[in-house]
């Protein structure tokens, strides 16, 4: 049996999804900036698509949707145009973010301190929560932009994005999150927690890859990382790819609709606990930030003893993909940044598994992934030199 337990790191395309894209490739093809009938005949669906987006997040109408390539890209979008917008051209300086984020935010923050940002990265606690207190401590006169998680990639943990953009609000500060992890797991509504820009991408939600969106609140100029031809109302250049728009406009329809919200805080829920919970039975193992405030999809467990390496050949051997962090980190085996924000142990640090389930997971799976768990356990803790299981170290984790 083959169990894709990995879908923090990508989906696969609903075949409802995929079935939506088809015509247009090689039936309906114009150019939709064309003026001729093959142009034109891109446009309901493309309307259609941006619908659904606005609703997935409940944007406002005069709000604007800017299709890009990926979260990555509406990531370096919001932080290189802040920079642009306020810190280059007037005397804000400051950035505000967390230790956590995707290094799509990371990184780009560094390049910045290159070029003399001042940026805060906020700790998490040992829950892996950032308190929104913390956000209002550090912001400053010359802060020109928060940008926080909604949802963490690795601990699926719920960063508290109402207060965050209450906050943000009052102090007249720009407000960014990524909430490329939560769409499709929770409600995401940009207008009740004061939302300036919001990140996402399709293939996390089962749309295509190398999609993406870009929410920008009404009035909130941005200036564009890609300049060339009008498109996007001169918002992102370039020939919109409309397959994949069309993908993505459905794929969040399907996605965010309250009967799929439920499935997924019922049903998916219901099976990630289930997975959770017999691996919890076997000794000294953690969920890594805690149960509360995830989505409901995601478990990363620590498993003492046993490197999450190891434990993802095991599992590879017998056809279960899951992850020892994101996908992104993965190739190298430094510890888990994210296990260390939390504070872990270093040796806890390297024994994180990832288990991120989806709508299309099914029980017989999770039944045989438990199993193969538990034998991948004992079979790796037995041949561990450093690994001694004593009636001690259980209780210390009790
Ligand atoms: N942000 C978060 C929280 C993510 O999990 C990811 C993907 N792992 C990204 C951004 C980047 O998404 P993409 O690779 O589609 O650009």
């Amino acid at each position: 049996m083959e169990v894709y337990l990995d879908n923090n790191a990508t989906t696969m395309v609903d075949p409802e999804v995929y079935k939506a894209m088809e015509p247009f490739f090689c039936t309906i093809y114009g150019n939709p900036n064309s003026l001729h009938k093959f142009g034109a005949g891109t446009h309901p669906k493309m309307v259609e698509a941006l619908d659904y987006l606005y609703a997935g997040i409940n944007a406002a109408d005069e709000d604007d949707i800017i299709i890009t390539a990926n979260a990555t890209e509406s990531n370096n979008a919001v932080l290189k145009g802040i920079w642009v917008d306020n810190i280059l051209n007037g005397n804000k300086n400051h950035i505000i973010t967390s230790e956590v984020e995707h290094p799509s935010i990371t990184a780009v923050c560094k390049f910045l301190e290159t070029q003399g940002v001042s940026v805060t990265y906020l700790p998490v606690n040992e829950d892996g929560v950032l308190e929104a207190s913390s956000v209002k401590e550090f912001i400053k006169e010359d802060t020109a932009l928060v940008s926080i998680m909604w949802a963490n990639n690795e601990t699926g943990k719920l960063f508290p994005i109402r207060e965050i953009g209450a906050i943000c609000k009052e102090a007249g500060v720009a407000f960014h999150t990524d909430a490329t992890q939560a769409i499709g797991k929770v409600p995401v509504d940009v207008q009740d927690c004061n939302v300036d820009y919001l990140s996402f991408s399709a293939h996390k939600f089962h749309g295509p890859k190398g999609v993406g969106g870009l929410y920008v609140k009404a009035k909130k100029a941005l200036t564009p990382l890609l300049h060339g031809g009008e498109q996007m109302g001169g918002h992102r250049a370039g020939t919109v790819d409309v397959p994949s728009m069309v993908g993505m406009g459905l794929a969040m329809h399907l996605a965010t609709k309250p009967e799929a919200l439920a499935f997924e805080n019922t049903e998916v829920k219901r099976l990630r606990d289930k997975l959770e919970n017999a691996i919890l039975e076997i000794p000294e193992t953690i969920v890594i930030g805690g149960k509360e405030n995830r989505t409901p999809n995601t478990t990363l467990i620590s498993i003492r003893g046993v490197e999450g390496e190891s434990m993802l050949w095991d599992m590879n051997q017998k056809t279960i993909g899951a992850s020892t962090g994101s996908a992104c980190a993965s190739e190298d085996l430094e510890a888990n940044p994210v296990m260390n924000a939390f504070g872990s142990d270093s040796e806890l640090a390297h024994t994180g598994v990832r288990f991120s389930l989806s709508r299309f997971t099914t029980e017989e799976q999770i039944d045989y992934a438990i199993e193969v768990v538990k034998n991948a356990v004992n079979r790796l803790r037995n041949i561990s030199s450093s690994y001694a299981y004593t009636p001690k170290n259980h209780e210390s984790q009790l």
